[in-house]
C-alpha cells in the first residue's frame, strides 16, 4: 500500500518551525511497510492545498494530513478535504462535549468559533484527542483513505501511536523492521563487495550499506507479521554478517557509538589511556569525552601542535623530528611512546598530519596523516592519505585514530591472552 503526506502551514514553507511530524510520521510509516513515494508541504491556502489533495488521491491509497484542524480562519484541511471528497460537514455530538470539557477544565472561555472543531466529515470515524481541542479524522471513499492529524506535536504524535498505528497496522499487517550493525576500519566498497552475493540474492530480509565519516553502517531490513517474526528473519543474515566482518563490528546497539565501544573495552580490560594530537588538536580526546564515565580511564590529553611541544610534553627526539619531519611515521611513533610515558598509562593514541590548505608539498601533500598506538608495549602505525576541506581532513583522522585504537586494544588482549 503507498501512503502519501501533506504537512499543512505557512510556518513550515517559512522555516519558522521544523517539520518535525513528517519525520515521525515517515518513520512510522516505514515500521508498518507502508510505501511512502511523496511528501509535501503546502501553506494555509484553500486552492493550492484542494490541489495537492486532488494530486495525492489520484496516486496514493493512504493520504496522511497535519495542521491546519484549528478553530480559526486560516484553518482549512478539514473544510477542503471535504469538498474535495463530496463529504457535508456535520456536527459531532461526542467531539461537542470534549471540546466543552477540555475548555472549561482550562478555565478557558468557549467562544463560538471552538465549535467549528466539531464539525466532520460526514460517516468519517473521529480520533478523540485527548491532549487538544482539534479531533482527528479517518475519511474513505472507494479508493482512497485520507487521515487528518492537529498539527501540535503534542497532540499527533499520541493520536498516531494510539489511534493511527494500530489502524494502519490492520490494513497493511506486515511491519518492516531493521537493525543496524556498525563497522569501522572498512571502506564503503570493500564492505559492498564483501556482501554484494547478500545485496543480489536478497529479497527478506535486506541488507543495505551506508558510509559515515570513517564508518561503514550495514543496515538489515525485514518484513513479517511482527517484530519478533522480523527479526528471527535476520538472524542468519546477521550470522553471515558477523562471519565476514569478524571484529571490525563494533556494535548492533544503534545508540552506540565507536566512542562507545572503546570505553566498554577500556573498561572491560582496565586500561587506561590517552592521547597526542597534532593536526587533530584535541577532537580525538573530545570524542572519548563524549562518553560518561571515561575519566576512570582518561585522566589527560595532550595537543602537541608545534615541535617544541612535542618534544616538551612527549619527549619526542629533536633528531627524529629534524631527520623525518613532524609528518612522518617516526614521529607518530614516538608520540604515542611519549604519551604513554608522560601519562603513565597503557595504552596512547597519536596523530599527527597535514590538515591543510597549506604547508603540503610533493612528497607529503595536503591530507597525509600519521598515526600510531601504543598499546602495553606494542606500537601500531599507520598511514592515511584524506581528500578534502581542513575540517573533513580533521574529521576523518578521528575517526582513523579511534578505529586504530581500538583495533591496537583488540590485537593487545589476544597478544595477552
Ligand atoms: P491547533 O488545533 O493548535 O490550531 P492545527 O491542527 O491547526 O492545531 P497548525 O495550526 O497547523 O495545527 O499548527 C499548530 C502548531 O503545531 C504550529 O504552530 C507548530 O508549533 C506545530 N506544528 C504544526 N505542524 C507541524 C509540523 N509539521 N511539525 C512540527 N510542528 C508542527
Amino acid at each position: 500500500m503507498t501512503v502519501e503526506l501533506i504537512c499543512v502551514g505557512t510556518e513550515l514553507l517559512l522555516g519558522n518551525i521544523v517539520n518535525t511530524n513528517a519525520a515521525f510520521i515517515s518513520e512510522k510509516c516505514a515500521m508498518l511497510g507502508l510505501s511512502m513515494y511523496y511528501q509535501s508541504v503546502v501553506g494555509d491556502n484553500p486552492g493550492r492545498l484542494e490541489e495537492m489533495v486532488k494530486t495525492a488521491m489520484k496516486r496514493s491509497d493512504i493520504i496522511i494530513l497535519s495542521g491546519g484542524l484549528g478553530p480559526t480562519q486560516d484553518d482549512l484541511t478539514k473544510e477542503t478535504v471535504a469538498k474535495v471528497m463530496g463529504k457535508k460537514l456535520v456536527e459531532d455530538q461526542k467531539a461537542r462535549q470534549e471540546i466543552q470539557l477540555f475548555l472549561e477544565r482550562r478555565g478557558r472561555t468557549i467562544t463560538e468559533n471552538n465549535w467549528k472543531q466539531a464539525l466532520v466529515p460526514e460517516g468519517c470515524q473521529v480520533l478523540y484527542n485527548v491532549n487538544g481541542t482539534a479531533p482527528g479524522l479517518i475519511v474513505k471513499d472507494d479508493n482512497t483513505c485520507v487521515i487528518l492529524l492537529p498539527g501540535p506535536p503534542n497532540e499527533l504524535v499520541p493520536m498516531f501511536e494510539e489511534q493511527v498505528y494500530p489502524y494502519l497496522h490492520k490494513l497493511q499487517p506486515e511491519i518492516i523492521c531493521s537493525k543496524m550493525i556498525k563497522l569501522c576500519g572498512i571502506g564503503e566498497s570493500s564492505a559492498e563487495t564483501k556482501i554484494l552475493d547478500l545485496v543480489e540474492a536478497q529479497t527478506n530480509p535486506t541488507v543495505a550499506p551506508y558510509a559515515k565519516t570513517g564508518e561503514v553502517h550495514l543496515r538489515i531490513t525485514a518484513k513479517a507479521e511482527s517484530e519478533t517474526a522480523a527479526y528471527k528473519l535476520m538472524e542468519p543474515v546477521e550470522e553471515v554478517l558477523r562471519q565476514r566482518f569478524g571484529t571490525l563490528i563494533y556494535t548492533d546497539d544503534p545508540q552506540v557509538t565507536l566512542e562507545m565501544a572503546i570505553y566498554e573495552l577500556l573498561k572491560a580490560n582496565n586500561l587506561t589511556v590517552t592521547t597526542a594530537e597534532s593536526c587533530t588538536g584535541g577532537l580525538v580526546a573530545g570524542r572519548l569525552i563524549n562518553v560518561p564515565g571515561i575519566s576512570e580511564y582518561l585522566k589527560e590529553g595532550y595537543i602537541t601542535y608545534s615541535n617544541e611541544a612535542k618534544q616538551k610534553f612527549l619527549g619526542v627526539p629533536a633528531d627524529i623530528l629534524q631527520k623525518y619531519g613532524a609528518v612522518s611515521p617516526q614521529t607518530a611513533e614516538a608520540m604515542a611512546k611519549g604519551g604513554a610515558k608522560a601519562a603513565e598509562v597503557d595504552v596512547c593514541i597519536a596523530v599527527t598530519g597535514i590538515a591543510g590548505p597549506d604547508g603540503g608539498s610533493l612528497e607529503k601533500p595536503v591530507g597525509l596523516v600519521y598515526m600510531s598506538c601504543y598499546c602495553l608495549g606494542k606500537v601500531y602505525t599507520e598511514k592515511n592519505q584524506y581528500t578534502g576541506s581542513r575540517s573533513k581532513i580533521r574529521e576523518y583522522a578521528v575517526a582513523s585514530a579511534l578505529t586504530l585504537l581500538r583495533q591496537a586494544i583488540l590485537d593487545g588482549m589476544c597478544f595477552e591472552n
